[in-house]
């Protein structure tokens, strides 16, 4: 609980990459003012704009090996033969604040989150309409090559597999502002659950766009879930 009573709140958001995670976790932290973007450490290197502190803390393998040791990290994991982390003080910062903070991690972090903070973690699997749009999403922000657009999507249908057997949400990202609505529904949910509260009409919303996410046929085909 933060000074003001407030309960801060862990929102884990993974998705296959092009699925549309970080245009949602922009949009959603530029709408709430009291959300918060969990800053990751990473061997790997920075990649056009990205500055140090702000989209990633970049740091030398044998810096990451030593967080490792140390116990520092809340949850971490080899992504891409990269490794990257999320560090406790992170999380307890966020949650000493009262914050809602975003992680933008893979499936297996989002795992490990929750079974470190079972109350306090939510996670949200974000899926896109269907495997051809995800394809065609990849291409159009067209920061990949073949070889590598290739590989995403081999891994997204695991990743989608594993997101949709493990996570308690699953958010299509079909519209944009309606996706950012769902995700808006169930982390104003869960912060309610957190204060022993619930509300019966986000509820039935939540599980209106539940049904409809179970009924998208297309995905539990290609991921055999
Ligand atoms: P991720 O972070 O999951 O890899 P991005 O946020 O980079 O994905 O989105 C991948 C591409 O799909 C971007 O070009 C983005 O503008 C586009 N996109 C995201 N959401 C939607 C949506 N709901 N409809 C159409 N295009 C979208
Ligand atoms: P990218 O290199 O494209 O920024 O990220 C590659 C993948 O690593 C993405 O799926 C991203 O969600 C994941 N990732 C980023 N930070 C973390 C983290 O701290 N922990 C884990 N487990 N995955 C992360």
């Amino acid at each position: 609980m933060s000074s003001e009573g407030r309960p801060g709140q862990l929102l884990v958001l993974s998705a296959p990459s092009g699925a549309g995670k970080t245009t949602l976790a922009r949009a959603f932290l530029a709408r709430h003012a009291d959300a918060v973007f969990s800053v990751s450490a990473t061997t790997r290197a920075p990649r056009g704009a990205e500055r140090d502190g702000v989209d990633y803390h970049f740091v030398t393998p044998a810096r990451f090996a030593e967080w490792v040791a140390e116990g520092a990290f809340a949850e971490w994991a080899d992504v891409f033969g990269r490794r990257y982390g999320t560090l406790k003080r992170t999380v307890q910062e966020a949650l000493s604040r009262g914050q809602v903070a975003l992680f933008d991690i893979d499936v297996q972090g989002g795992e490990q989150l929750k079974a470190a903070f079972p109350r306090e973690a939510t996670t949200v699997f974000i899926l896109p309409p269907s495997a051809e749009e995800l394809e065609r999403r990849l291409r159009g922000r067209s920061t990949d090559g073949e070889d590598a657009i290739a590989k995403r999507l081999a891994m997204a249908h695991a990743e989608v597999r594993r997101g949709l057997r493990t996570y308690q949400y699953v958010v299509v990202n079909d519209e944009l502002e309606a996706a950012l609505a769902s995700i808006e529904a169930i982390a104003e949910r869960e912060r309610l659950r957190l204060a022993d509260r619930t509300d019966p009409a986000l509820d039935a919303r939540i599980a209106r766009f539940r049904r409809e996410a179970a009924e998208l046929g297309a995905w539990r085909d290609h991921a055999g879930a």
